[in-house]
């Protein structure tokens, strides 16, 4: 037997109704006496008590099933958000640290990969002259520009402050270079704030990896590389030339 939510709330009530509908069959049959008359419309009078209060039973379970469809919507929603806030960072929406690293982690577990890390130029200028507003705006600038450029499966986080990272499943050099190019022009030719005229530039490094070398390994070689570029000058890219091997 199909069991609708109408049979869930009011069990009861739909044998009410079978047994008045019984008794109206036994009470034609008998209609001929003058006692049994009045006895029908007993029995129409039960019946019709009986249909009102399914009515409003009907009417009370049709809304708890909105309410709770309503209910399962928002849940939907906010788990979503919650799960978004959980794994990206607050300003930038770009992927925060722990998930960036946590995912490049599986990855570079059977993949051959790279890591570019950028971080701006003399970030702090910025702050310093047009204030931490401005500097955030900034951030989320480039950002953007970064979101618009690596498309998944490659990720692409903000590790921290004004660094980030992109982990690419390559680790094709000059595929590499030509993108970490790419992104440094759109970062030199970025006017975050044009009414300010505020450029920028930013230093890169190149990091390639065989599989199985684990994250930590390949940030501390970016982190050199990256080091090693802000010494010569800025807005440059230091290449790693070699694929790390696993230890
Ligand atoms: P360098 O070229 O050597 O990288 O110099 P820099 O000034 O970019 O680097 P430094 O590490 O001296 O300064 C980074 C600054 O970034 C300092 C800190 O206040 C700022 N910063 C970190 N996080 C945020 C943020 O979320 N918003 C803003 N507006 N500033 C931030
Ligand atoms: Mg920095
Ligand atoms: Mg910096």
């Amino acid at each position: 037997m199909i069991m609708t939510t109408q049979d869930a709330y009011a069990p009861d009530l739909f044998e009410r109704e079978i047994t008045v509908l019984n008794k109206a069959k036994q009470a034609k049959v008998n209609f001929s006496s003058h006692a049994d008359h009045s006895a029908l419309s007993e029995l129409i009078d039960e019946y019709e008590r009986v249909i009102r209060e399914m009515r409003r039973v009907i009417a009370h379970s049709d809304r708890t099933e909105r309410e709770l469809n309503n209910a399962n919507q928002r849940l939907r929603e906010l788990t979503e958000a919650l799960t978004f806030q959980n794994r990206h960072d607050g300003l930038t929406r770009l992927l925060n640290r722990t998930t960036l690293i946590n995912e490049a982690e599986q990855l570079l577990k059977t993949t051959k990969s790279a890591l570019i890390m950028i971080d701006i130029d003399h970030f702090k200028q910025i702050n310093d002259r047009y204030g931490h507003p401005t500097g955030d705006r900034v951030l989320v600038g480039l950002a953007d520009t970064l979101r618009s450029i690596i498309q998944p499966p490659a990720l692409c986080g903000r590790l921290g402050g004004e660094e980030f990272a992109i982990v690419l499943p390559t680790n094709q050099l000059e595929e590499v270079i030509s993108l970490a190019e790419k992104i440094s022009e759109e970062i030199r030719n970025l006017r975050c704030e044009s009414e300010l005229g505020l450029r920028m530039t930013a230093s890169l490094s190149i990091t390639l990896a065989r599989p199985g070398v684990n994250f930590d390994t390949l940030y501390l070689c970016g982190d050199d590389a990256l080091y090693r570029a802000k010494h010569d000058g800025r807005n440059r890219i230091e290449v790693v030339p070699h694929p790390l091997n696993p230890t």
